[in-house]
């Protein structure tokens, strides 16, 4: 394989270990719920999420997930903390 393929392929496995690299500004997913799919999405406005439960406290289980998941790399919303 050509060196500057295989040192792209080193660089990155080494940037994939560097989530704090990473700022997701935008994002729109789907969320397999247990009994529906929602659309989730993040933009400057902050998340949004299409269950019922979201509308209530502009947070749901989903999008805090979603946020957990990308932790480092999304803008951290007010959670609750719970003890
Ligand atoms: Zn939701």
């Amino acid at each position: 394989m050509h060196s500057s393929i295989i040192s792209r392929i080193e660089k990155a496995r080494t940037y994939a270990e560097e989530k704090e690299r990473v700022n997701i500004t935008t994002l729109n997913a789907t969320f397999r719920g247990n009994h529906s799919k929602y659309e989730l999405s993040l933009d400057e406005a902050g998340w949004h999420c299409s269950c019922s439960s979201f509308g209530v406290r502009a947070m749901c289980s989903h999008t805090m997930a979603v946020e957990r998941m990308l932790e480092g790399m999304v803008r951290a919303q007010e959670t609750p903390s719970i003890s």
